[in-house]
């Protein structure tokens, strides 16, 4: 059995104490020099009605041990840095070290929101360029960079629809929701006022034309589509779909969050989309993970513009940039100021440094990767929807199941051979889903060894189905409690 172990990363200390837990009273990181100057109390510096009397226990910890121990966490984590991150749907690509060099240039990294835009023109082409690029890629006339993330971009489009259909006074009720969509997308609707109206795939994976046909009635507002949809397959039928919904007068979202299928070769604005996001966290290789910062965009046709959020950034005939705020059928502000701007100076970077056949050939290679994965491993786990796949593949665990072990079990095993695992259990239409998406940043030889990995979790499933129920064997703590961790988390030190 033993053998059989892998070690994911071996380090000296098999666990870390809380940085609190290693205090001890008068150790201090810095050394001054004694006060030569009256010393004045916070309390008489910030006024008494600031004074906090249940603050207490800072930690008291030498310099080399503090150091020590955030470093020894950091290498703790799995990473886009360390290895293959193929979470399913979170295109978890390399970030380029070039995005960083750019984003950090002193004049882009500094630049208040509040600085006069006459001081301001390097910051504000960064927006212009940026929106006109991302216009360009999804073939839409303009671009809102105001949203945070992926769902605000979801919430700011259905509202952009809302306000559009209540300009025509029809403004309807319902929109249209594919059951294979991504959970923000029935969150957005029904946050921005609307009903959700789901609608089933067919035996292959997408919409159904004649089900749709039924469905989309004069009360519906529009569908909110991801394609490709997250089995990883691409709604061939999408300009059929999109004349259907606008012959009623509905109008088309697509949830663009899956666009690494999709930049520099197909512009959704040419199979009929209206309106869709970008999540550049995701598709544009800007940090992502943690909790954020995100961005996602916009991008809409022209005859949404009117309505996008204010301020837009436009470009005077001198060549000047300039915020309009004088946009009287806006929806108004989604976000402070004008969005993550570090995001869109490390998305416009990655974007300039690929140039046009770069951003092609990402595409291409995250194709070719996701299809390299699917066929390598179709043998051996359950391929449900048998299509060509896009950016990514989708099985289930439905053999595995028959011993016992279901999707979650194989992701942590995976741990185990030193991989990040694929996303659990979802799509939702799939049960027991493993969805992998390698991305263009493995080699073929990270896919090789993520193939053999996988192929041999299914071979230990096969011999001993209790071992790989206990994984994963190697890390510091095995399995968690993680829905005692997402209810009732501690996310603060107390003293006793
Ligand atoms: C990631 C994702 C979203 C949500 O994006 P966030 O930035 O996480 O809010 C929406 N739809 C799909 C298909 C996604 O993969």
């Amino acid at each position: 059995m033993e053998n059989r172990i892998r070690q994911a990363r071996p380090h000296v200390t098999r666990n870390e104490d809380l940085i609190f837990e290693r205090s001890s009273p008068g150790k201090s990181g810095v050394d001054l020099p004694p006060l030569d100057v009256p010393s004045v109390s916070s309390a008489e510096l910030l006024g008494e009605q600031f004074q906090r009397a249940d603050v207490e226990g800072f930690p008291e910890v030498s310099e080399p041990e503090v150091v020590r121990h955030f470093t020894r966490l950091s290498t703790w984590n799995y990473g886009v840095d360390t290895g293959l991150y193929p979470l399913g749907s979170c295109t978890m690509k390399y970030n380029p070290r070039i995005n960083e060099a750019v984003a950090h240039l002193e004049g882009l990294a500094t630049d208040h929101p509040y600085t006069p835009e006459s001081l301001a023109q390097g910051c504000l082409k960064v927006f212009h360029q940026t929106a006109r690029c991302l216009a360009e890629i999804t073939g839409m006339d303009a671009v809102s960079l105001q949203p945070a993330a992926g769902a605000q971009g979801e919430l700011t489009g259905i509202l952009l629809i809302r306000a559009c259909l209540a300009d025509r006074g029809n403004p309807r009720k319902y929109i249209l929701v594919p059951d294979s969509a991504h959970g923000t997308n029935p969150a957005s609707v029904t946050i921005s006022g609307y009903e959700v109206r789901k609608i089933k795939s067919h035996a292959r994976g997408c919409v159904d034309l004649a089900k749709l046909d039924r469905v989309m009635t004069e009360e519906v507002a529009g569908l909110m589509l991801t394609n490709p949809n997250t089995l990883g397959i691409f709604e061939t039928q999408i300009r059929e779909i999109a004349n259907l919904v606008h012959a009623k007068g509905g109008l088309v979202y697509m949830d663009g969050a899956n666009m690494n299928a999709l930049v520099g070769v197909a512009r959704p604005a040419d199979f009929g989309v209206d309106v869709m996001h970008l999540n550049l966290h995701k598709t544009f290789s800007t940090p992502h993970g943690g909790g954020g910062p995100g961005s996602g965009p916009v991008a809409v046709r022209r005859f949404l513009e009117p309505y996008l959020p204010t301020p837009t950034v436009e470009r005077a005939a001198n060549g000047t940039y300039r915020l309009d705020y004088d946009r009287p059928k806006s929806i108004g502000r989604v976000r402070a100021f004008y969005g993550n701007f570090g995001m869109l100076v490390r998305a416009l970077a990655y974007i300039v440094a690929n140039g046009p056949e770069g951003l092609r050939q990402t595409t291409e290679d995250a194709v070719l990767n996701a299809n390299y994965v699917m066929s390598r491993l179709k043998d051996v786990y359950e391929l449900p929807y048998a299509e060509t796949c896009m950016h990514e593949c989708v099985f289930s665990d439905h053999r595995q199941a028959a011993r016992g072990v279901r999707t979650m079990d194989i992701a942590k095993r995976l741990i185990d051979y030193g991989f990040h695992p694929y996303t659990t259990a979802f799509p939702l239409i799939v049960p027991g889903a493993l969805m992998i998406e390698p991305t263009e940043s493995a080699s073929k030889a990270e896919l090789d060894a993520f193939i053999e990995a996988m192929r041999a979790i299914a071979k230990e499933i096969e011999e001993d189905p209790q071992f790989v129920l206990q994984a994963p064997h190697t890390t510091r703590v095995t399995r968690l409690d993680e829905a005692t961790a997402a209810r009732k988390p501690i996310l603060r030190w107390k003293p006793e």
